[in-house]
């Protein structure tokens, strides 16, 4: 299954994510522990972003 990493965007397949996490009830797959460790550490500023991460916004 094909996966956006929330934090970086990237797309990664589930079954070779790095790293997940559940939260809220959801399962988010990421390309390596340090983006699941940016995630735990604020998942609100990435959920409801997937697909619009990066290029879109303009700043930090
Ligand atoms: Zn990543």
């Amino acid at each position: 299954m094909r996966v956006t990493d929330p934090v970086c965007g990237m797309q990664i397949d589930s079954t070779e994510a790095a790293a997940t996490e559940t939260f809220q009830g959801r399962r988010y797959y990421f390309c390596s522990a340090s983006c699941r460790d940016r995630f735990r550490a604020s998942p609100e500023r990435y959920i409801g972003n997937e697909g619009a991460v990066g290029h879109s916004r303009g700043c930090c």
